[in-house]
């Protein structure tokens, strides 16, 4: 009796444990700029004007002529699913993180890459037909998807048929992704505990592109995109502004 209660007592600390660490609050741009004003990334230009991190969500979105250049994923796609399409660097570094999760033992099939304005239109259109307002928290809008960057892709396993589920982070595919998706340049976009910030529920299926550097940074800082771009632009302000050396 006194071992279950113990073995009770322990469960109840876990889930104690976990709901604190979720409502625990998110750094600013602001707090990580005063940590680390100078990561380890590369930005050639204003963080915000690269074409590979820009940042697109509820409140920035996409022109509906916007279409990137597009190469074929010549990847396992989710029976059924057409050939799907990704910018070229995002293809490459799919096409190597598929290649890995194979020689770990783990195998991936895409789901959807690039969505035109138009596509996503209408398929935001079925969602709130059919599941109204709650629908915006799964489907973005057309023009505000980063299916339209051709820099995200769903990916799924065949042991949940391929659904886009959370339970996909349960599955040992999921896991793999978790662990090595920054590897190759993707960062787990939706959170649970972001949603406030994303305007999205949990999405572990869902990958975006943004070059490895970036993503191990994101990953390992572990916050929202937003806040990450926020304190991007702060620490490229922080470059731009450097006094100019005379003797230069
Ligand atoms: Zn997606």
């Amino acid at each position: 009796m006194k071992r279950v209660f113990c073995i009770c007592c322990f469960l109840l600390l876990l889930l104690t444990g976990a709901c604190c660490a979720a409502d625990e609050p998110l750094p600013t741009a602001r707090e990580l700029f005063e940590q680390n004003p100078a990561p380890d990334v590369p930005m050639a230009c204003d963080p915000r004007m690269d074409p590979l991190l820009v940042l697109v969500n509820k409140e920035q979105g996409l022109p509906s002529a916007y279409v990137p250049e597009l190469t074929d994923l010549n990847l396992f796609h989710k029976p059924g699913v057409h050939t799907q399409q990704m910018r070229p660097e995002a293809a490459e570094a799919l096409a190597r993180l598929f290649a890995a999760a194979e020689a770990d033992g783990v195998k991936l099939g895409v789901v959807s890459g690039y969505r035109s304005y138009g596509t996503q239109k209408a398929i935001h259109a079925r969602k709130v037909a059919q599941r109204g307002r709650s629908a915006e928290l799964t489907s973005a809008p057309a023009g505000k998807s980063e299916h339209q960057l051709g820099l995200a892709v769903d990916v799924s396993c065949a042991s949940i048929n391929y659904r886009l589920n959370a339970i996909f982070a349960n599955t040992p595919e999921g896991q793999w992704v978790e662990a090595h998706c920054a590897e190759y340049g993707f960062i787990i976009r939706y959170r649970a505990e972001w949603q406030k910030i994303t305007g999205y529920k949990v999405e572990p299926w869902h990958i975006r592109y943004v070059g490895p550097e970036h993503a191990n940074l994101v990953m390992s800082l572990n916050v929202p995109y937003e806040i990450y771009m926020d304190y991007l632009k702060l620490c490229w302000d922080a470059r731009a502004h450097l006094p100019i050396r005379k003797d230069a």
